[in-house]
């Protein structure tokens, strides 16, 4: 087990900055996924703590060494990578201790470390298949048992499940957590795929264009986004974003208002902001109570449906200005994706109210991107208003 810690890191290409000063603190044993899309340096970053690239400038350490100028045999590292490297001509038990023969270890000693990495990764009774002989999630397990034999105090991940099926996906997955769970030691994976970061990792390192956006735990970047970025990558479907300007009552766009206490808010009125709301937290009115503090109704019609069996993602186009009338032409603000239940009896060209649900309303400055709030409430005049009404 071992920490891992980039300072300042920077790797420039020519003109080309692939990762821009980069702080990462890397807890012993944490498993930390850095996630981000094609191109935005996680794999940059990820041969830096590898030592396969050095950086332009910055410090990488491991454990409590400066790591930055060292070969990657001297780092306590171990790679699996997407392409599944297996020598053809070497059945399991040869695949998984040719790193340790070639070190001139005891053979009682290579017989204990394949036993247990086999043990771990499930492959115990299979020692003696060939490559040919397995499945791609069979020869991937072999891949990291040749990794846990090698006893890393750091793991390092690079895509590796990106070449399995959809559904060996899902299951190596679990079995990476098993692992993490048993080996307790530091992980560092690579994906684009946000949903693998999610459920497997501790903390994700969420990357674009070379930069680290947020590092936090799975739940934080999903329900505290730090920015419009992070908001609309993490999360599938992507969050909603309307952009208008906040008002002294709340937010005004071409296509809808909403109202809720600005006091306590930083910014000014006038101040461009864009909304985001996630597909979950936008309720047709019949859901209503299910809306913590659900806000004015829009008005909408069902574009297109797209029923994913445990779920329905509704496609709605807004009213311009919701005041009846069809139109607008900007580009994503006149609708809305909403997620409903599978029991929903909405169709497409239907007519529909519906509300968002402010608790989950999130507010980002339009000229920074950065996030000003992940909730706003009913103002105290109109949960006054609406407790007198109730009261009649
Ligand atoms: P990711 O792993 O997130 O897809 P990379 O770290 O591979 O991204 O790449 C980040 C950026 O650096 C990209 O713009 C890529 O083209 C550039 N890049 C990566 N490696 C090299 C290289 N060896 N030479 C030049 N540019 C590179």
């Amino acid at each position: 087990m071992a920490r891992v810690n980039l300072e300042d890191v920077t790797k420039r290409y020519g003109d080309v900055t692939a990762v821009e000063e980069m702080n990462l603190d890397i807890r012993d044993g944490e498993f930390v996924t850095l996630v981000g899309p094609s191109g935005c340096g996680k794999s940059t970053t990820m041969e830096m703590i590898a030592g396969l690239t050095t950086p332009s400038e910055g410090t990488v350490n491991i454990g409590e060494r400066d790591v930055t100028y060292l070969p990657p045999k001297d780092r306590g590292i171990s790679m699996v990578f997407q392409n599944i490297a297996l020598f053809p001509h070497m059945d399991v038990y040869d695949n998984i201790s040719f790193g340790l023969r070639l070190r001139n270890y005891e053979k009682e000693e290579i017989d204990r470390r394949v036993e247990d990495a086999a043990r771990v990764v499930q492959m115990e009774g299979m020692l003696d298949r060939m490559p040919d002989e397995m499945s791609g999630g069979q020869r991937q397990r072999v891949a990291i048992a040749r990794a846990i034999v090698r006893n890393p105090d750091v793991f390092l991940m690079d895509e590796p499940l990106a070449n399995l099926d959809a559904k060996l996906r899902v299951h190596m997955r679990t079995e990476l957590q098993r692992l993490h769970k048993e080996l307790d030691t530091t992980i560092v994976y690579v994906t684009h795929d946000q949903a693998e970061a999610m459920t497997m990792s501790d903390r994700i390192a969420v990357i674009n264009e070379g930069e680290l956006q947020q590092f936090d735990p799975p739940l934080v970047c999903y329900n505290e986004p730090a920015n419009e970025f992070v908001a609309g990558f993490i999360g599938s479907p992507s969050m909603n974003f309307t952009t208008g300007q906040l008002t002294q009552t709340g937010f005004s766009s071409e296509f809808y208002d909403v109202s809720f206490d600005t006091t306590g808010i930083d910014v000014t009125p006038g101040d461009g902001v864009t909304l985001g709301v996630r597909p979950e937290d936008v309720y047709p009115t019949e859901f209503i109570d299910d809306a913590a503090d659900p806000t004015e109704t829009i008005d909408a019609e069902v574009d297109v449906l797209e029923p994913m069996g445990d779920e329905i993602f509704v496609y709605l186009m807004l009213d311009e200005d919701n005041e009846g009338g069809m139109g607008g032409t900007a580009a994503g603000n006149d609708s809305l994706l909403m997620s409903v239940s599978p029991d929903s009896d909405l169709t497409e060209g239907d007519h529909v109210d519906v509300v968002l649900d402010r608790a989950k309303i999130h507010l980002f400055d339009e000229g920074t991107s950065l996030a000003i709030t992940h909730s706003v409430s009913r103002s105290a005049e109109a949960t006054a208003d609406a407790q007198g009404e109730e009261a009649e």
